[in-house]
């Protein structure tokens, strides 16, 4: 499968992008006992079928995707990997408290993911908001577990380990698509508008308008993130290079329209400012 399922092969720097949480237990980490009881009370049936899935998966049961828990073995050298790893990817964070914050707080502080909200851990429970995403996901309960901070046991290798931090990079991706056209994925990103967190339109006459995050595509792996100028309604390169790692579709081609029809009074007047070029100051006659 691919790796990095972003936008084809542009993911080399995903062994930075490690989670601690991804290759040995961190302190909080939750083991069965903690999940069944912190989280036995409303909820959905989501963390049913995640528990029962760890379950299975600690006792070495059938009834996961085959090639996931083929190879189980291996732990240490995994751990030993994992601690150069950790190492490496701390200064990544920008956030002060990487090893306690998380999944969802840390992958949305590594550099390059600036544009990314962080989606409420209710969206993400809530079985109905992920409708379809198991089928444009591999490895996708084990994702899932990650991005929850749920255990899932602690008998993956490094490769598979990879894979699903992988594979839990493209659903959080695909479910913040769908979360930020939400009221409240719409606050966030508002948050994250008024911060100027998107950067600003490079046209020298829309003066340094805000930009919001945009895809050209809603198929993940088809395109890049852009900008959109609401001034000169147009959409751009984002100026950092870490930006041209995202893939379009984790925020889709409706997010800056809605967002500017849900906040009106954000929408500014449409330029009619023009560069028109000059040589020694005339104007340049067209034929
Ligand atoms: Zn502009």
């Amino acid at each position: 499968m691919e790796r990095g399922a972003a936008v084809g092969g542009l993911k080399s720097e995903a062994d930075r992008r490690r989670h601690p949480n991804d290759l040995h237990p961190r302190k909080h980490r939750m083991n069965i006992k903690d999940v069944l009881e912190k989280k036995s009370s409303p909820s959905t049936s989501r963390i049913t079928t995640t528990t029962t899935a760890t379950i299975l998966l600690a006792n070495g049961v059938d009834g996961k995707p085959g090639n996931i828990k083929e190879k189980s073995n291996n732990n240490s050298n995994s751990a030993i990997l994992g601690e150069s790893d950790t190492d490496s990817e701390e200064s990544d964070i920008s956030g002060s408290d990487g090893d306690d914050s998380s999944w969802i707080s840390w992958y949305c502080n590594l550099r390059g993911n600036e544009f990314f909200c962080e989606v409420d851990d209710d969206y993400i429970q809530d079985d109905f908001n992920l409708c379809g995403l198991s089928s444009q996901v591999p490895y996708y309960d084990y994702a899932l577990d990650l991005m929850l901070d749920v255990a899932y046991g602690e008998m993956l290798t490094e490769e598979q380990n990879e894979l699903v931090e992988s594979a839990a990079e493209t659903l959080y991706g695909l479910i913040h698509a769908r979360y930020i056209l939400t009221s409240k994925g719409m606050a966030a990103m508002l948050e994250k508008y008024k911060n100027i967190d998107f950067g600003r339109c490079p046209r020298v006459y829309c003066c340094g308008q805000p930009c919001l995050p945009i895809g050209q595509s809603d198929i993940p792996r088809s395109s890049t993130v852009k900008v959109y100028c609401p001034r000169c309604e147009d959409i751009y390169y984002p100026r950092s290079k870490y930006h041209g790692n995202i893939d379009g579709a984790f925020f889709g081609t409706t997010f800056p329209h809605l967002f500017l029809m849900t906040y009106p009074h954000l929408k500014p007047q449409t330029t009619t400012q023009n560069y028109v070029p000059r040589v020694f100051g005339f104007k340049i006659h067209k034929n």
